[in-house]
């Protein structure tokens, strides 16, 4: 998707601060942290949103899991505690249409709402 911030970061085509990329995901650091850590993972594949998911898409949606964990790690929040949120859609918050995981930890979390 040639007009994707996300797809652009992912190719390296504008700057951010990577965390992570392997063969499915990439990591990057949000541009406006709502928590001492804020990390978003995100599939290599444009995949819109979760209402876009398919079967063939369960490998990448899994690594997107296991790489939550292994930042969380590695950020020292993995004890404490961290929030994994996807918003999907216009009502669940959602602003940028490329899959993502937002990896939010370092400070007490509130209610959802
Ligand atoms: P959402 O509201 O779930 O679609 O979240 C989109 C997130 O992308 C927001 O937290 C933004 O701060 C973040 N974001 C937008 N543009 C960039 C960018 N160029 N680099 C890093 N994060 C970004
Ligand atoms: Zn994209």
């Amino acid at each position: 998707m040639s007009d994707c911030i996300f797809c652009k970061i992912i190719a390296g085509e504008i700057p951010s601060k990577q965390v992570y990329k392997d063969d499915l995901v990439t990591a990057f650091y949000d541009i406006n942290p709502l928590a001492p850590v804020h990390v978003l993972i995100v599939p290599n594949e444009h995949i819109p949103s979760v209402n876009e998911v398919e079967e063939r898409h369960e490998a990448v949606l899994g690594r997107m899991f296991t790489v939550a964990k292994k930042i969380a790690a590695e950020h020292g929040i993995a004890e404490g505690g961290y929030r994994l949120v996807v918003n999907t859609g216009a009502d669940g918050g959602q602003e940028v249409f490329h899959l993502h995981m937002h990896l939010l930890g370092g400070r007490k979390m509130g209610k959802l709402g």
